[in-house]
């Protein structure tokens, strides 16, 4: 066990990373930020900022000295680097699980080998492999990069084989998948802990609505039938298990108008789905991460009030700041920023969670505070 005090190491320096930074600080640790970036959300608010790449070895080994544990905020760190760190002190989640998450391919094989769903796939390795997938599926069918693409980067609509070259080839002749678009219903997601010797807690099933490919707003609770979120829970629960996964771990579901729950995606880490966890659950995301990586119980995941989530992205950002007064005049809602200095289109700058007895009355304060806000 890895108590208070102690030095904690996170790999990445974002939002992610600047909210595991305070719960960490509140429970009484230190922590240690590796990131480029000088101004990187958690970087500016860390005991200690190692500015270094992702693979600079002797970053990484000033970082694996001075830490009890380490962990990673986003899944593009080199898994390399996760492994090297592991001589040092416990890395979790581990450069295993975090190297099944960061690649499209290993990730949708790991989740089908396992029994579980996803939208029909197949792999292009190379544009030769084009005409011989087209064979096995339906139009229609997205492009996404193996390893490298979020929030809908990284995409492409490619519906015969030459719509599909065109798209390998804007995609750098990179690895991709090529996937059957299905009709969604709604998409949800489960967030969970899971320690070292497998205890798990899971957070109620959150539903989410996307804008262009970027989470725009996460209810909770869904409207999705029980017996839907029931599956996706012992969808996630599995699908942990099987990659023995230490600590939090966000999966995403698209729930088809044909009734079918297929796993989209997996985040090796807290999940902007999970945002919502701060506000109105007794035990954050953020806190979950802190107790997995030191080896502690998973805590109480109970929602103790409806909740909506609003992702606040830098397209509201015009000559001068958005008018905060209409959220922070409103009871209920929870503004969150994340201390970033330039807002560009689409770069995520923060959220409101509103809560209320009522996830109706949570969805009507997200009305008022959208139209004050011009979102
Ligand atoms: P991703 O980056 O794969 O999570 O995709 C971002 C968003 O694009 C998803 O949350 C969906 O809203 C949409 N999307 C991605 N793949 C599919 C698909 N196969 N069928 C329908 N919608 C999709």
């Amino acid at each position: 066990m890895i108590l208070p005090d102690a030095s904690l190491g996170v790999l990445g320096g974002g939002q992610l990373g600047r909210m595991f930074t305070l719960a960490a600080h509140s429970m009484g640790y230190r922590v240690v930020v590796l990131d480029p970036d000088p101004h990187s959300p958690a970087g500016l608010i860390a005991d200690q900022h190692i500015k270094a790449d992702y693979r600079d070895r002797a970053a990484l080994q000033m970082l694996g000295d001075e830490c009890a544990a380490i962990t990673t905020e986003f899944e593009n760190i080199p898994a390399d680097s996760l492994e090297f760190l592991e001589q040092y002190c416990p890395v979790r989640p581990g450069a295993d699980a975090v190297r099944i998450a960061q690649n499209r391919i290993h990730e949708k094989t790991f989740i089908q080998q396992h029994g579980l769903a996803t939208a029909p796939f197949a792999a292009i390795y190379e544009a030769t492999d084009i005409d011989e997938v087209f064979a096995g599926l339906t139009p229609p069918l997205l492009m996404k990069t193996a390893s490298m693409g979020y929030d809908g980067k990284g995409q492409l609509p490619a519906n015969t084989p030459d719509e599909a070259r065109v798209a390998f080839s804007q995609m750098g002749d990179a690895p991709c998948i090529i996937e059957e678009r299905v009709e969604l219903e709604r998409e949800i997601s489960v967030v969970l802990a899971r320690n070292i010797n497998g205890e798990t807690a899971i957070y109620p099933v959150a539903e989410n609505r996307h804008e262009n490919g970027i989470l725009d707003t996460t209810i909770v609770p869904s409207a999705a039938d029980a017996s839907i979120t029931a599956t996706a829970i012992d969808m996630a629960r599995q699908l942990a298990a099987a990659m023995n996964y230490c600590g939090v771990l966000a999966v995403e579901f698209f729930c088809t108008r044909q009734g079918e729950l297929l796993i989209n995606e997996i985040a090796p880490r807290p999940h902007n789905s999970g945002h919502f966890t701060v506000d109105a659950c007794a035990t954050s995301q953020f806190e979950q991460q802190v107790r997995m990586m030191c080896g502690l119980k998973p805590s109480n995941t109970q929602l103790l009030s409806p909740v909506v989530m609003t992702n606040l992205t830098g397209d509201i950002w015009g000559d001068s700041d958005p008018a905060w007064q209409h959220v922070l005049n409103e009871p209920g809602a929870h503004l969150h920023l994340y201390g970033k200095r330039e807002a560009r289109p689409g770069r995520k700058m923060g959220h409101i969670n509103c809560l209320a007895d009522e996830v109706d009355d949570a969805l009507e304060i997200t009305a008022r505070i959208r139209a004050a806000l011009n979102i």
